[in-house]
């Protein structure tokens, strides 16, 4: 692999949506509600408040989006960490197709809001296709699907080795499905469509502020900040992987971040982008240590991710480890040059749900798993209606006891070690026949 001193250490979305500079405005002396961080969760909560009445203030550490929500793939699906047919051995049919209901529901409240916003973000029902290894992972991919069409309706087309290698170009993959309907967009896009009509609602985003710490006074809340405090009523920490310094201590003994990685090539012709990735698809494989691949929506570069949750690393390092696992699975990935590589924070918990959770006035939408791109639509807007008090905020990621542990440090330390476990179980899984 080629990866020259002059490549990008900045996501590729941030070509078609640079980092927005905005006007330094004064912190408010009061605000209705305040949100802590400007991605998709903050964004979507923050529209929903403005659009009810509400005098919003966001506090964002960075520029706005700096976090995950403008350095993710793009993927917009229905991925929880549960399989569907764990769930119905566990809980019953009804608790599994209820949860999975709110996995399609937040699918659906991502073309809501592209829709009723007319955010142009190349949203898009490409299809996802889901590759296995293994014929063992073929057979539990099959199984776990044949369940979800049964239960759920949610239709899908087994693939053998040469109907995965005519998407993607590699004989390397045992099999596969293709789920036509799953979906992709442009993050970038996504969320500068979102801060604009943030903004043209009348919320104020105070970028490169960070929230210090909140603390209740007089029957409310009061933020500080590094530019100064406000008081609100309410205060939603939409921080996800990014939630630390300034977060209440009940909300870090819940959130375990971890980091993700992400490369996109040179500018390829079409014939390369086409012998590297014949459909316009996302892809993503079945192991626990997810690889992902797709085209970049202009369809000049091919962006690949993995290797989630791996001990930090210089970003040009962990490129250089992704790029060979790139080529070791799509072999005319061999060869090509990296221009941008990046890395961003995602958050799990410690029973791989999202939550949704309040503590004293004090809300959090998050912990999604890698999911953030439909779930932070999803719960930030569940998360405003329920601080207005609508019935709309209803869902079962409200009602889950939030487990926490008392050493927020030491699980963001084991984090690299629960990967390297899992990683063992799927280089076993990837053997079996
Ligand atoms: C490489 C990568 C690939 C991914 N791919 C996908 C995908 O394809 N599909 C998908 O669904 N999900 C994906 N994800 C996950 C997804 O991006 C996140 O789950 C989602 O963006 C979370 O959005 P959010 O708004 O909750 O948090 P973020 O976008 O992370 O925003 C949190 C913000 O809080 C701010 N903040 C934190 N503390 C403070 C403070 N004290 N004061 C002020 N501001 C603060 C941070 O600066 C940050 O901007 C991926 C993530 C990564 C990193």
């Amino acid at each position: 692999m080629s990866l020259p001193p002059g490549h990008a250490e900045a996501p590729h979305w941030w070509e078609a949506a640079p980092r927005p500079v905005l006007p330094e405005q004064p912190v408010p002396a009061r605000s209705d509600a305040v949100i802590v961080g400007s991605g998709i969760t903050g964004l979507n909560a923050a529209l929903v408040l403005a659009r009810a009445g509400r005098q919003v203030t966001v506090f964002e550490a960075g520029d706005p989006g700096a976090g995950a929500s403008t350095r993710n793939a793009g993927y917009v699906g229905r991925s929880l960490k549960h399989d569907y047919s764990a769930l119905l051995r566990r809980h019953g049919r009804a608790m599994a197709a209820a949860v999975y209901a709110e996995m399609q529901a937040a699918n659906d409240a991502v073309f809501e809001v592209v829709e009723a916003e007319g955010i142009a973000c190349h949203l898009e029902r490409c299809g996802r296709v889901v590759l296995a290894h293994s014929p063992r992972q073929m057979r539990d991919l099959a199984a776990e699907l044949a369940l979800r069409q049964e239960h759920l309706g949610e239709a899908h087309m087994l693939l053998d080795r040469a109907g995965v290698a005519a998407e993607t170009g590699s004989d390397r993959f045992a099999g596969g499905a293709l789920i036509p309907d799953l979906a992709a967009l442009h993050p970038g896009l996504y969320h500068a469509g979102l801060l604009e009509r943030a903004l043209a609602a009348g919320v104020t985003v105070l970028a490169r502020t960070p929230a210090t710490g909140v603390g209740g006074e007089r029957g409310a809340l009061r933020v500080a900040s590094t530019r100064g405090s406000t008081l609100a009523r309410e205060v939603l920490f939409a921080t996800n992987g990014y939630t630390g310094e300034g977060a209440p201590g009940w909300l870090r003994r819940r959130v375990i971040p971890f980091d993700a990685w992400m490369f996109a090539t040179e500018v390829l012709s079409p014939n390369q982008v086409a012998a590297i990735l014949p459909a316009n698809r996302t892809f993503i494989d079945t192991n626990h240590d997810i690889l992902f691949a797709r085209r970049s929506p202009d369809g000049r570069r091919i962006l690949f991710g993995g290797q989630t949750g791996v001990r930090p690393r210089p970003v040009r390092e962990r490129a250089a480890a992704l790029h060979a696992l790139a080529a070791s699975v799509l072999p005319g990935m061999a060869g090509l040059r990296v221009d941008q590589a990046w890395t961003g924070r995602c958050a799990g918990t410690l029973d791989l749900y999202p939550h949704l959770a309040e503590r004293d006035g004090v809300w959090f939408a998050g912990g999604y798993c890698f999911a953030g791109v439909p779930m932070g639509t999803y719960l930030g807007r569940k998360a405003a209606w329920q601080m207005l008090g609508r019935a709309e905020g209803a869902t079962h990621f409200a009602t889950r006891p939030f487990p926490g542990q008392p050493l927020p440090e030491v699980a963001r330390r084991l984090v690299p070690a629960v990967m390297a476990y899992w990683r063992a179980c799927d280089r076993r899984a990837m053997r079996a026949r």
